[in-house]
């Protein structure tokens, strides 16, 4: 791997930059390299081009270490600490897991159901959302930010997550209609909620050995890991359900592309009936929905 040194020019150091990634295999390296260098200078990505001849500098250090990290699979929206959902953008921690493009279609799904039922609060209040498992909070906030008079709280088991979203509900222009606290589900909860919307973790646990290294390696175990059955959250969130959701209000979960059997079944117990099951763009079942 090319080392980079504090006299090389910003232009030398992306072309190294380029061939160290493409030698690596990696998907996109010219638009990798151009962020991690950007991220290394503190500077906007298209500063780049125009301050070619600069060298370096005290950024040396910071890119070789970037770099390093990049070739141990680190994602590249960690290594970054942001990252896009729904065309805004969401800072990351430890705590959170990266937010996938097919998680998009869970607002989809949501956004369709609100604007064909035109759906108000039955008190003629503002919408009220529950985001159960709520991470960087991407899902909550892209609904927020689309539901001008929704209000909405998200719920984390991990504190650390529960910050995170916060900032990045203030962040996106959301945050004084939102509210998040740390919770086991929704124990702690009480009242209605018009739509309750959550993408838990349901990866069979014997199967997160099998996870990409950067899924396994760097996504949260806690977002992950969904039992041996990987259907643990959904028991647990389904048992609430009847006591959370608003009369003809929406529950809609993202789930993994084998589980629309076994999830329906859980809500129908719930006593839902007919819940309905959404695919992804890559024509994965995703999300599964159904009204109270
Ligand atoms: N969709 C994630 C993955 O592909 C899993 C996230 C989750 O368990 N909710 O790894």
């Amino acid at each position: 791997m090319s080392d980079f040194s504090e006299s090389l020019s910003r232009g030398e150091a992306l072309r190294r930059l380029r061939l160290t990634l493409r030698a690596a295999d990696f998907a996109m390296p010219d638009l990798e390299a151009r962020l991690l260098l950007a991220h290394a200078l503190g500077v906007d990505r298209h500063a780049i081009q125009r301050d070619s001849h600069l060298t370096l500098g005290a950024a040396a250090s910071r890119l070789q270490a970037l770099v390093e990290r990049r070739l141990r699979q680190e994602p590249l929206a960690r290594i970054l600490g942001e990252a896009e959902f729904w065309g805004l953008p969401f800072r990351l921690n430890a705590a959170t897991l990266d937010p996938r493009a097919d998680t998009e279609t869970l607002v989809e799904v949501v956004l369709q159901d609100v604007r064909q039922s035109a759906a108000r609060s039955p008190g003629g209040g503002p919408l009220r959302i529950l985001d159960l498992g709520t991470g960087s909070g991407a899902i909550l906030i892209a609904l927020l930010h689309e539901l001008r008079h929704a209000f909405g709280v998200g719920v984390d088991r991990d504190p650390a997550a529960a910050r995170m979203a916060r900032a990045n509900a203030e962040r996106n222009g959301v945050g004084a209609r939102a509210a998040f606290l740390c919770g086991s589900w929704a124990q702690a909860l009480h009242g209605r909620f018009d739509i309750i919307v959550s993408n838990p973790p349901y990866i069979e646990t014997p199967e997160i050995l099998h996870l990409s290294r950067e899924v396994r390696d760097f996504d949260p175990a806690l977002a992950l890991d969904g039992g041996g059955d990987g259907l643990d959250a959904y028991r647990a969130i389904a048992a609430d359900l009847p006591r959370l959701l608003a009369p003809g209000g929406l529950v809609a979960l993202e789930i993994g592309y084998l589980q629309a059997p076994a999830v329906k079944t859980l809500l129908e117990a719930a006593g839902f009936r007919a819940p309905a099951v959404h695919q992804d763009l890559g024509g994965h079942n995703r999300v599964i929905w159904a009204k109270g």
